[in-house]
């Protein structure tokens, strides 16, 4: 097997792992191997990568926590790009510009969503505080535009900074740029492999009342893990069709309970397939198939995937 390959950054070094379990990287735990890994936490060291990349004629795959994502059983090909870190890393590099009314933060992509709902929640600062419990980084959750509770990244959301992987410059982009809908971004729907990586955002929010927040956000915590599984999962499976929900539907078609393979739907939740650890990307995706058929065959409605499936051959 190759060895870990180092490169040196103004920041650091960046170590180039070849075959990484990426079942280790989702929090579905499935995924085969990544052919290459790194995980990098600002420009200097996502640069450093993406160039070794390009000498190496590699395509590039960039993941956050990896919990929207269904990776295939045989990997992905290339340098699998984790912009991650713990939410104390991620913290420090926090900028933060206020007045009376509101404040501008830039965030790095690798910041903990729900570390960001709360931290804003305890600062006083509204408009993010539906963040606090959601899995993932501010990365995937902007690509994603995820969303709970009525709120969503883009409300708040005015640049992103990304870097290009044809010539590693570094551009902001205003918020609009994104197009951004229900659990869509230009940037999601993007064939791959694709043209940038997120390396930061800046959200402009309101002020508000850090009691009120904070108390709020202890809410939105508890609520979720009282109504979601806490097995191995990628959240909702499948986006919501106008005027229903997926998992109302399903569990309306008896589905819940099901397994193929590894994977059941879970009791407490119908949208959610947990993982009972044995579980395959193929199993998931026969589960995907047997729901939208039966929901299909009973509502005459065509359940859509909001995870995203990653890799193969
Ligand atoms: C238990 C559970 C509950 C959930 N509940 C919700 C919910 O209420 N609402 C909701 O919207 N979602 C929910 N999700 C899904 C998921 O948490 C969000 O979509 C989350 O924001 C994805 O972030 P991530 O960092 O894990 O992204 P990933 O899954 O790692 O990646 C998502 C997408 O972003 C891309 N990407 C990631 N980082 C970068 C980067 N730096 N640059 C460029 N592209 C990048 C990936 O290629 C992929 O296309 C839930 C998931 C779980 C497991």
């Amino acid at each position: 097997m190759p060895e870990t390959i180092e490169l040196t950054s103004p920041s650091g070094t960046v170590k180039i792992r070849p075959d990484q379990k990426l079942s280790l990287f989702t929090t579905f735990r499935i995924g085969g191997p990544a052919q290459f890994m790194a995980r990098v936490t600002d420009e200097s060291q996502a640069e450093a990568a993406l160039e070794w990349a390009e000498q190496m004629d590699l395509p590039v795959t960039s993941i956050g926590g990896g919990s929207n994502l269904l990776v295939d059983d045989a990997g992905i090909q290339g340098l699998v790009l984790a912009v991650r870190t713990t939410g104390k890393d991620a913290e420090t590099r926090v900028r933060v510009e206020e007045d009376d009314h509101q404040v501008r933060i830039w965030v790095p992509a690798q910041m903990p969503i729900s570390r960001l709902g709360h931290l804003s929640a305890e600062r006083g600062w509204t408009g993010l505080v539906w963040c606090a419990g959601l899995p993932g980084v501010v990365g995937g959750a902007i690509v994603n535009n995820a969303g709970a509770h009525g709120g969503e990244m883009i409300d708040q959301l005015e640049t992103i900074d990304v870097i290009r992987l044809a010539d590693r410059k570094i551009e902001s982009w205003p918020a609009e740029k994104l197009n951004a809908a229900y659990r869509y971004t230009v940037l999601k729907h993007a064939p791959r492999p694709r043209d940038v990586v997120v390396l930061g955002a800046t959200f402009v929010l309101p002020r508000g009342d850090a009691d009120e927040l904070v108390k709020q956000a202890k809410e939105f915590s508890a609520w979720r893990k009282q109504a979601q599984p806490t097995g191995a999962c990628a959240g909702s499976v499948f986006t919501n069709p106008d005027g229903s929900y997926a998992g109302y539907l399903i569990d309306k078609a008896g589905l819940k309970g099901t397994t193929v393979g590894g994977v059941k739907i879970s009791e407490l939740h119908g949208n959610f397939m947990v993982n009972s650890g044995e579980a395959t990307a193929e199993d998931v995706r026969q589960m995907i198939a047997l729901i939208q058929d039966e929901v299909y065959r009973q509502f005459e409605v065509r359940l859509v995937p909001e995870i995203e499936q990653v890799g193969g051959k």
